[in-house]
């Protein structure tokens, strides 16, 4: 499939008192038509600030300050093909180079996002059917007269994404969105749909407005859904049913799927490719196969553990001992920022910051050990851990 998305040098910082941390330090992937692609790490690793970069959704004190995310989309590109020439190449358009007014329009009907907390996606003293039906109703104001449509759920609806909240009342719901808020919440598996709309979201369980949620996100036929941790909150159980759910909707709507989380047991079931981030940035990219059973990075071999199996039901993260180093950038060195973890480490190591390797292949890593047989006899003495601990 093609590319629908290309990630190139993607950096965002944060401007805090304590300086300028660098949370996402020059990432780059790309992600096709229809597939499920995973970015995995630890917490702090910077994914999810990756995907909010990706959808133009950072706020104060936070910024995208360098990078390219290009997204195919045939008719943006001939509306700026001469407007901003070299904001589109082809039928993609780098979205950072779009007018904000532009940039906010994609979200609904381009990109949408699912988090791990659905209550926080959801206004208290609304239905859950009113606001799904917003959604749907925004979604469809907005096609008609792009660009001035507001919405009222502004700190809730992200699941929409939809901001700027103007519109005080019920004015959104009518009966047409009602009724296609119910058909989303059918087609999200909810039993009893058109009961269930009318209720409030206390109501609902958690895997039910997680449900819910992803209806919402529905609502603009999204090209990409931006999923950040979806299933962390849930039990086992209820975490199956909404990958599944997820990996349904992808199937059957072709929808391509960008799976931010910290689990690589999710990463195995869902994903057919991934990128694994390390403070940062991606460390290692690659299809599932490449990534799982033949990892190369010595963060991505100490992840996976002893269990790099993909029939493992649910292999976890294994702890690795150290800690991520801080981001903040005066106290960034020109080396690997693995090294003071990496039982690997050489003096090499410490000099510079190895380059994404470009073999000529789709497996990409971020080593010196990329093109370099590892030799025990140059590791350094106590290679790892050398920060205090
Ligand atoms: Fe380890 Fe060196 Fe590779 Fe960094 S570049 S991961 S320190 S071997
Ligand atoms: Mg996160």
């Amino acid at each position: 499939a093609d590319e629908i998305l290309k990630v190139r040098d993607l950096k965002t910082r944060f401007f805090t008192e304590e300086g300028q941390v660098n949370a996402v330090e020059g990432v780059s992937f790309d992600v096709r038509d229809g597939e499920v692609y995973g970015i995995v790490g630890e917490s702090g690793s910077g994914k999810s600030v990756t995907a909010l970069s990706l959808i133009d959704l950072i706020e104060s004190p936070g910024r995208v300050t360098g990078g390219e995310v290009w997204y195919r989309n045939a008719e943006l590109a001939d509306e700026f093909r001469e407007k901003i020439p070299e904001g589109v190449d082809g039928d993609f358009v780098d979205i950072r180079r779009l007018p904000k007014g532009v940039r906010r329009s994609l979200r609904g009907p381009s990109f949408s996002m699912i988090f791990q907390d659905p209550m926080s996606s959801f206004n208290p003293s609304l239905t859950v059917g009113e606001q799904i039906a917003e959604a749907v109703e925004v979604q469809r104001r907005a096609r008609a007269n792009p660009r001035r449509t507001r919405s009222r759920t502004q700190g809730y609806g992200l699941g929409s994404l939809i901001v700027d909240s103007l519109l005080p009342s019920r004015d959104y719901v009518n009966d047409e969105s009602m009724d296609r808020a119910v058909e989303l919440l059918e087609q999200v598996g909810i039993p009893d749909p058109a009961e269930r709309a009318d209720e409030y979201p206390h109501q609902f369980s958690g895997g039910m407005l997680q449900r819910a949620m992803i209806a919402q996100a529905l609502a603009g036929e999204p090209d990409v859904l931006v999923a950040d941790e979806p299933t962390t909150a849930l039990d086992v159980t209820i975490q199956a049913q909404i990958l599944n759910l997820l990996r349904d909707l992808q199937d059957q709507e072709g929808m391509t799927v960008v799976m931010i989380t910290h689990d690589l047991g999710v990463i195995a079931r869902m994903c057919d490719r991934v990128g694994v981030m390390y403070a940062g940035e991606v460390v290692e990219r690659g299809t599932l196969e490449d990534v799982f059973e033949n990892p190369v990075h010595p963060y991505t071999q100490g992840l996976l553990g002893s269990i790099p199996d993909l029939v493992d039901p649910a292999p976890r993260l294994q702890p690795i001992e150290g800690n991520v180093p801080s981001l903040i950038d005066s106290e960034m060195d020109d080396r690997c920022y693995f090294a003071d973890r990496c039982p690997k480490a050489m003096e090499d190591c410490l000099t510079r910051i190895p380059e994404m390797d470009t073999d000529g292949t789709e497996h990409r890593v971020r080593c010196v050990l990329a093109n370099q047989e590892y030799d025990e006899s140059q590791a350094l003495e106590n290679g790892h851990f050398t920060a205090e601990e």
